[in-house]
């Protein structure tokens, strides 16, 4: 074997087609990956570099996995963003005449999983097509292969570009297909992928005919018409070359109506939230870990199906804006928390319930087994009793899904007649149906055991012929049936036997009678198990024909199961149902803060939020830790958990519909994406001014920490004038910066409000309650000493704070009321340190008094010099 020979010319045509893949090549019993692939492999698998042809001059770089095993093997490639391709032996090695013929088999890539082992079972794995046309037009395509799950959406004009990467994020497709290499270019820098390879240009764009071809032999003209989507040319578009890539990686299931629905979505008809306010928020997942765990979404997730899990995030992450449809929700949320004895009932019946619209995925790909045909003649049997529970209930939507969830009596009655109640894992070793199930198949079965008895039969009647006691019929896998006979009983072995094989203390032989018998042995075998497979196959198909109604099952479970959740951490916290006001008023008695409420050490306080026409900018300062970020975030929470219809932690709340939230904190640190951070907090700024509307409502935190405290003010304050005038969204704004506390009476929509504390001596204590006004000053120092910052330290800052403090007061700049930047004074005070420093270390010992005099003059010269120096400079500022 070398470069050349024929398997490796194999090797390279097929490589050659798929250069940016791994490719795994069956040879035998292993996948080996040759070449660069090798490298690769051994190093993200872990797994030994060998070489062919070791001895030869270019040995080829070789890595190999078993097949039995590379599973495992194959997750962890996908799991790091990899792609692979399996090139497997498609005839029997040992019937093949010269090179065995090898097929691809598969093209697994991270966008296309159906393994459900591969999956997270809480969220869709999509792979997205971007399709834009260079001039701001934007068509987006998102498919999820393990669900089904086959959406469409278009954006143009003016922020079309950052509401499709709202989306993406939102989305966070673990594939991504852009049509130019602009767009390409924007994800890179927007997205981080774990592989560059996973964000690629699409191979094909079709062109307007080819679009609406492909989308109605993959659906059907009355999809594209009812959908209009001759008016929405990019989403149909990017849907297209979505199912041509499909076609590509073969994981397009010909002749099967695999997406059941094309969902053709608008951004707009949910509240927006971009990514930057999903993430300050922590929506579905935490700021600092980047996990579910410590999201809104962790804590509201009690659902106990992964179907439920899914649509719970999607709830999560757009919420409503209709009124009608919200109350829906609340309506069934209201009833179930009320039920607390039916709700459990549900829970546990909802528990064994399995991934049933993952299962439909697999089974229109053909990859479902005997076992687990029998996993869902259980979770049927289940439904059936959620179904019937929900007939007691009340609410639109708990009724719907009574009425709705079809009824499968009849497939469970099949699969249990057709299938045993353990089969095994492998459909093509037989042993999977019930006796009575076919007529064939028991015939051949029976013939099978009749064989066995003539196999006692003739054991025991050649035991007599040869008069060998010890004589037995045994099998074994390469040599077939046999007798043995041991070694001091060898001299009665008739004529007739024939030697098959010799082991240390025995021989094995066969007769022609023997051998008939085998024959009609491993025949009736032979049919039986293909026969099984057939029938297995037929009862696939039959199967296959109900996966509408399992889908639909599916949808309605997932929707019951979130809502259970909703009611079960409803009750579980103390949430009330929200209510919804006509007069845009927010008027929320004992706010908390969901997620903070459970996760801190104190007792939780409650805070009230008053915002209406005359109030809508609340301006809250206090010192850090005083819970400013705390609350003003509860406000944000309890309007998505209020519009995805949720109960909220408070003890009344009345609230507005809104129609977007944006949630910005000062000098975030993104280092990650290498901008300064300044300028992205300057660019999310940016954002809202453009496109807050009076529904909207915005959370500041900080904003304009980022810079010198002078630039920083003022653009805090400019940014607080236009929301006050021109936008009048409700705004919460939180800030350091006591200066802005005198917009109050001064802009229409300003009030004040500070989070009180308490000086105990040199100790604050944060009591957490928020009240009007302002705070009267920052405590940065208590702050300091609560951290532990050493004392020496600490009494520097409140001296140099004092210094500050007058020099401002005395600069008479009360309008603005600006601290000096501090950088100056402090090389100045370093002199006054050093001066004291010196006076200290003077020996008086070796002084006469005029040299003490003399130096006693130096340093109040200096000291006076430079205090005189000081106050001219702060008032040329
Ligand atoms: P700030 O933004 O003013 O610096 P934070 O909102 O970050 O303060 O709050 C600091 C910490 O105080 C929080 O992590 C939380 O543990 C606690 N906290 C905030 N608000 C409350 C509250 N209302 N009740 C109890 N603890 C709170
Ligand atoms: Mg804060």
């Amino acid at each position: 074997m070398n470069r050349s020979s024929p398997m490796m010319e194999q090797y390279k045509a097929v490589k050659e087609q798929h250069p940016d893949k791994l490719l795994m090549f069956q040879v035998g019993d292993f996948y080996e990956l040759f070449f660069e692939d090798a490298q690769v492999a051994a190093r993200e698998m872990e797994i030994a570099l060998t070489s062919r042809d070791a001895g030869s001059e270019e040995p080829i770089p070789l890595a190999g996995v078993p097949i039995h095993s590379a599973e495992a093997y194959l997750n962890r490639l996908l799991g790091k963003g990899y792609k692979v391709v399996l090139c497997e032996q498609v005839e029997d090695a040992s019937q093949a005449r010269g090179l065995v013929k090898r097929e691809i088999t598969r093209i697994l890539t991270p966008g296309t999983i159906t393994d459900p082992e591969m999956l997270e079972e809480s969220r869709n794995n999509y792979l997205a097509a971007l399709v834009d046309n260079g001039s701001n037009h934007y068509g987006l395509a998102a498919v999820d292969i393990s669900t089904g799950d086959f959406q469409v959406t278009e954006q143009k004009g003016e922020g079309a570009w950052e509401n499709i990467s709202d989306e993406l994020y939102r989305l966070q497709p673990s594939e991504l297909l852009c049509s130019s290499k602009e767009s390409e270019q924007l994800c890179r820098k927007q997205f981080n992928y774990k592989n560059s390879g996973l964000i690629e240009q699409l191979p094909h764009v079709p062109e307007p005919e080819e679009t609406k071809q492909l989308i109605q032999n993959q659906w059907d003209h009355q999809t594209w018409e009812k959908l209009e989507l001759g008016r929405f040319p990019l989403a149909a578009s990017a849907g297209a070359a979505a199912l041509v890539y499909l076609q590509l990686l073969q994981q397009l299931p010909v002749g099967e109506k695999h997406f059941r629905r094309l969902n053709l979505y608008f951004t707009n008809r949910s509240m927006i939230i971009d990514n930057v306010t999903s993430r300050n928020l922590e929506l579905t997942q935490s700021l600092r870990e980047g996990v579910k765990k410590g999201s809104l979404l962790g804590l509201l997730d009690r659902c106990m199906t992964a179907m439920g899990r899914r649509l719970l995030r999607r709830w999560v992450e757009l919420p409503m804006i209709k009124r009608r449809t919200i109350e829906k929700r609340l309506d069934a949320v209201e009833e179930l928390m009320r039920k607390p004895l039916q709700r459990k009932d549900l829970r546990n019946l909802l528990q064994d319930i399995f991934d049933l619209e993952r299962f439909c995925s697999r089974l229109s790909y053909q990859r479902v087994n005997a076992r687990d045909l029998v996993a869902l003649k259980k979770t049927l049997t289940q439904i059936e009793a959620v179904r019937k529970k929900c007939t007691a209930l009340q609410a639109a939507l708990l009724k719907e899904t009574s009425s709705i969830i079809p009824d499968f009596k009849d497939l469970v009655d099949f699969i249990d007649r057709a299938l045993v109640d353990d089969p095994p894992l492998s459909i093509k070793d037989g042993g999977l149906f019930k006796k009575g199930y076919n007529e064939e198949m028991d015939e051949l079965k029976m013939f099978a055991e009749e064989s066995n008895t003539l196999l006692l039969d003739f054991e025991k009647k050649e035991r007599e012929r040869t008069g060998i006691k010890s004589l037995r019929i045994g099998f074994n896998r390469n040599f077939g049936y046999y007798m043995e006979v041991t070694k001091t009983n060898l001299e009665l072995v008739p004529l007739d036997y024939h030697r098959k094989q010799t082991l240390v203390n025995a021989e094995r032989f066969t007769t022609p009678d023997l051998q008939r018998i085998e024959e009609q042995l491993t025949g009736a075998r032979d049919k039986l198990s293909s026969l099984e497979y057939t029938l297995f196959e037929d009862l696939r198909n039959k199967v296959n024909a109900y996966t509408e109604q399992l889908l639909t099952a599916s949808h309605q479970l997932a929707r019951l199961d979130s809502l259970q959740s909703l009611a079960d951490i409803a009750e579980k916290n103390g949430y009330c149902r929200p209510v919804f006001s006509n007069n845009k008023k927010m008027t929320v008695k004992q706010a908390r803060h969901p997620v903070v409420e459970q996760t801190s050490f104190e007792r939780f306080v409650p805070n009230d939020i008053q915002m209406d026409r005359k109030n809508y900018l609340l301006v809250i300062t206090g010192p850090n830790m005083a819970g400013k970020s705390t609350y003003i975030r509860s406000a944000a929470l309890l309007a998505v958990m209020a519009q995805m219809g949720s109960f909220v932690p408070a003890v009344e709340a009345e609230l507005p519909i809104l129609d977007r939230i944006f949630a910005r904190v000062g000098a975030s640190d993104d280092l990650s994406r290498g901008q300064s951070t300044f300028m992205v907090e300057m660019q999310e700024t940016a954002g809202i001014l453009k496109e807050a509307t009076p529904d909207s409502l915005i959370i500041l935190d900080e904003i304009g920490r980022g810079t010198s405290t002078y630039d920083g003010m003022s653009i805090a304050r400019s940014v607080l004038e236009f929301i006050s005038r021109q936008i009048k969204a409700k705004t919460l704004f939180s800030t350091h910066y006591h200066e802005l506390t005198n917009l109050e009476g001064e802009l229409p929509g300003v009030k004040n409000y500070t989070i009180a504390v308490k000086e105990k001596g040199k100790q604050v204590i944060f009591l957490r309650q928020l009240i009007p006004g302002k705070a009267d000053k920052s405590y940065g120092i208590n702050v300091a000493r609560l951290a532990g910052v050493p004392l020496e330290v600490l009494i520097r800052a409140e001296k140099i704070l004092y210094e500050l403090e007058n020099a401002a007061f005395e600069a008479n700049d009360r309008q603005l009321s600006l601290l000096p930047m501090v950088t100056e004074p402090v090389s100045d005070y370093s002199r006054e340190a050093e001066l004291l420093d010196e006076l200290k270390e003077l020996d008086l010992n070796r002084l006469t008094p005029l040299e003490a005099l003399q130096k006693l003059y130096e340093i109040q010269k200096e000291l006076l010099e430079f205090e005189n120096d000081h106050s001219q400079k702060e008032l040329d500022q």
